[in-house]
């Protein structure tokens, strides 16, 4: 039989944002290494870590690897999204739903764009706490290290982060054993225990959690896996799948959090749920997975919208009327017709308000962030104002 979650400690979602080859997977690693050490964590080896979306991890398909761990405080989902791309649409979609994150920086070689990018899309989703991560100090001039430092502050408090802990770390030396460096890794779980602290949750409404995943588990039926966004989800309740289809109602038999089961899941976390008597084409990525009643799909909607300039990897020209791209909206991902607010154009760097017609309904709300994208790159990022039926 599998074990079951304790919940003994306050549970916080956590990750790792920077430039690309700066040290994001093998500091993910090395903390794992260090808890392990004090039975905080199971170990996790880069290889497990580093893996192209939608591989598996512990029977589970995922798009970004989560892995979880305990300091003496705070029990962490850390994820480690596996490039670029992955981050822009997940911290806008707030797959990520980040708590609080890790900027790793290399102090050999600083502020790179995406680090630029990343505290931009952090600010932007609403990421309140930042702990910097100054890694590669193994290898870097302390003098450099020190530059790097102050232009990252500079870099943070332009985008409102004050107060921010660096800690200087080499992921790679702790991954190694090198007693120093492990000592570098545990000043920064210090900084993020004391940075960040624990958010408000909202469990007294009703549930919702976007479906990132369903599979069949051979002899007990459909799981369904995400992050809760709200509220509570307690065996032997009634739920429904909205979104993209009719919508389905199903009991839950079964709660799981990183393979341990649970009676209650609740808003943070990382969930597999089971549902009786549902067929896995039933149900799909996309939809919201929520107390019966409680969301509605819907194809017509209003937003603001910010267009991404070139710089921040947004279109080079304007939009008009008719523009169709794609809408990135929780674990959605939905075409649909633009029709622009007073205005024929729209230009990268502007701020607009738009009408949105849905290839399909999804469960829309006002306040709901969401992003655009095109071929691939994000282009803009929006917030739902008002919804049709
Ligand atoms: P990511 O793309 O940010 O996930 O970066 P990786 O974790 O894949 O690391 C990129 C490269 O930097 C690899 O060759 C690592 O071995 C190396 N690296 C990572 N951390 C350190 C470190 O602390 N010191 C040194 N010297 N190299 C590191
Ligand atoms: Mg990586």
């Amino acid at each position: 039989a599998k074990q079951a979650f304790v919940r003994s400690k306050p549970h916080l979602n956590i990750g790792t944002m920077g430039h690309v080859d700066h040290g994001k997977t093998t500091l993910t690693a090395a903390i794992t290494k260090v808890l392990s050490e004090r039975g905080g964590a199971e170990f996790i080896p880069f290889h497990r870590i580093d893996r192209t979306p939608e591989e598996t991890l512990r029977g589970i398909t995922i798009n970004i690897a989560h892995v979880e761990y305990e300091t003496a405080t705070r029990h962490y989902a850390h994820v480690d999204m596996p490039g670029h791309a992955d981050y822009v649409k997940n911290m806008i979609t707030g797959a990520a739903q980040l708590d609080g994150a890790i900027l790793v920086v290399s102090a050999v070689d600083g502020i790179m764009p995406q680090t630029r990018e990343h505290v931009l899309l952090a600010r932007r989703v609403g990421v309140a706490h930042v702990v910097i991560a100054l890694n590669k100090a193994d290898g870097a001039d302390p003098e450099l290290a020190d530059l790097v430092e102050l232009e990252l502050q500079d870099l943070l408090a332009e985008h409102g982060y004050r107060n921010v802990p660096v800690v200087r770390v080499s992921g790679l030396r702790a991954l190694a054993g090198d007693p120093e460096w492990t000592a570098s890794i545990e000043a920064l779980l210090q900084a993020v225990d004391e940075h960040v602290p624990v958010p408000v949750r909202y469990l007294d409404v009703p549930f919702l959690m976007p479906i990132e995943n369903v599979l069949t588990v051979t002899g007990r039926g459909t799981v369904l896996t995400g992050a809760i966004e709200r509220g509570t989800v307690r065996l032997g309740d009634t739920v429904e799948a909205v979104g993209l289809r009719d919508g389905v109602t199903a009991v839950v038999t079964g709660i799981e959090t990183f393979g341990k089961t649970m009676d209650r899941g609740e808003a943070g976390d990382n969930a597999a749920v089971l549902l009786r008597g549902v067929r896995r084409d039933q149900v799909r990525r996309g939809q919201v997975l929520a107390a019966p009643g409680s969301q509605r799909g819907h194809r017509r909607f209003t937003a603001r919208v910010y267009l991404l300039t070139t710089a921040e990897g947004g279109r080079r020209t304007a939009i008009a009327n008719g523009y169709r791209p794609q809408f990135y909206v929780r674990t959605a991902d939905v075409p649909g017709e633009v029709t622009l607010t007073g205005t024929e154009l729209a230009l990268p760097g502007e701020t607009i308000e738009v009408t949105v017609d849905l290839g399909k309904p999804i469960a829309l709300e006002p306040g709901l962030g969401f992003a655009i994208r095109e071929g691939g790159h994000t282009v803009g990022a929006g917030t739902v104002l008002t919804t049709f039926t």
